[in-house]
């Protein structure tokens, strides 16, 4: 069967090539339609040429010519920003599932991280009507968002791209979610509140955090200010753009 098919196939490419070298007239128009409605010479039995099979056409896409999909937006996102990595180490009071939840929300650290939204809404954060934050060491929002991606931390100040941080779970029955300080390269998270917290939650948490460690800092007591510095701001930028990647 198989080789009648391929003997089937050869026939038009034969009578193709027989009617140019005939009929030179056609030679520049001959193509395999001229074959097809060549009538054959009075007398002779037509060959059995079979047809061959059209070519399907492309399956049309019913949205082309209604709503034509726009061009892929080029990404600007530096190359950095999809790189983001983590090295956290869990130093003490955690629990198998405590270890899964936080795993969970480094996971969705970095997926924030490597988004536009989040790059957009760093760059673009305002206070008192102007792009920047409080107590930004002197950088501006572009500046800022830089020191996220290289993740220099004061303790471990090689820009790695990775966000280098001990955890220790403790428990106190206070309004304290967690706390660092620029002399240990650990964060203490309070397990009242990271243990009812949602993944993104505990997320935006971490990078608040790790942001200290980068050395970012706020106020202390909660002034109207203290929303708009790095800590605050972005790790609140971490925990609601992480809602998506729950
Ligand atoms: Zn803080």
């Amino acid at each position: 069967m198989k080789r009648l098919t391929t003997l089937l196939l050869l026939l038009p490419l034969v009578s193709v090539s027989c009617k140019k070298s005939d009929d030179s007239s056609q030679e520049k128009s001959s193509d395999s339609t001229a074959v097809n409605v060549e009538a054959p010479a009075p007398g002779t039995i037509p060959p059995t040429v079979p047809t061959p099979p059209p070519t399907p056409p492309a399956t049309p896409d019913p949205n082309a010519s209604v709503d034509p999909q726009p061009p892929a937006p080029v990404s600007t996102l530096p190359a950095l920003a999809l790189s983001f990595g983590s090295s956290i180490k869990y130093l003490s009071g955690f629990e198998d599932a405590d270890i899964l939840k936080y795993n969970r929300a480094v996971a969705v650290v970095k997926k924030v991280v490597g988004t536009e939204a989040f790059r957009s809404a760093v760059l673009n954060h305002t206070y008192g009507g102007v792009k920047t934050f409080v107590q930004n060491n002197g950088l501006t929002n572009a500046q800022i968002y830089q020191t996220i991606l290289d993740a220099a931390e004061r303790l471990t100040p090689a820009r790695n791209n990775t966000m280098d941080v001990g955890v220790k779970l403790y428990f106190e029955n206070s309004s304290i979610v967690g706390y660092t300080s620029t002399s240990i390269s650990y964060i203490n998270v309070n397990t009242k509140f990271f243990d009812t917290y949602t993944v993104n939650s505990v997320a935006g948490n971490l990078f608040h955090e790790w942001l200290h460690k980068v050395g970012y800092g706020h106020d202390s007591a909660a002034t109207a200010r203290r929303p708009y510095s790095v800590p605050y701001a972005v790790g609140y930028m971490i925990g609601k753009i992480g809602q998506k990647f729950l």
